[in-house]
């Protein structure tokens, strides 16, 4: 079953408070990310976020299955927006992929630590 798209909404705009509040702003970006969610054209991979080169975080509406992959996707993302735009093309660039870019597994791994007490605090409010 699929999320709906106003608790996504709804939910969204709270991880991402908490995000901020938890994680800080960027050294690398001059504005905070923004928020926005898509609906995924058909090209088949799937993708749950992104972080734009723009500075936004994705969040593809059909791939989010629950509130937790709605939390750890964001948390991906906003890992992301932390970390080194630079770095992050240049380990690209040495063949590393999603499952070997140290960035990739950094987002993951925080995401996979941080997700529960985000749940816990955004159903509180
Ligand atoms: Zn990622």
């Amino acid at each position: 079953m699929k999320i709906k798209k106003e608790i996504c909404r709804h939910y969204g705009k709270k991880i991402f408070e908490w995000c901020i509040k938890k994680y800080g702003y960027s050294k690398h970006y001059k504005f905070i990310s923004e928020l926005v969610f898509r609906k995924k054209d058909a090209c088949g991979d799937k993708l749950k976020g992104e972080h734009t080169d723009c500075d936004e975080i994705v969040v593809y509406l059909d791939e989010v299955k629950n509130i937790s992959d709605l939390v750890k996707t964001i948390i991906h993302e906003y890992t992301h927006y932390i970390q080194s735009p630079v770095w992050f093309q240049r380990y690209y660039k040495l063949e590393k992929t999603f499952e070997n870019h140290p960035y990739e597994i950094q987002a993951e791994k925080i995401a996979e630590r941080d997700f529960k007490e985000c749940l816990d605090d955004i159903l509180k409010q």
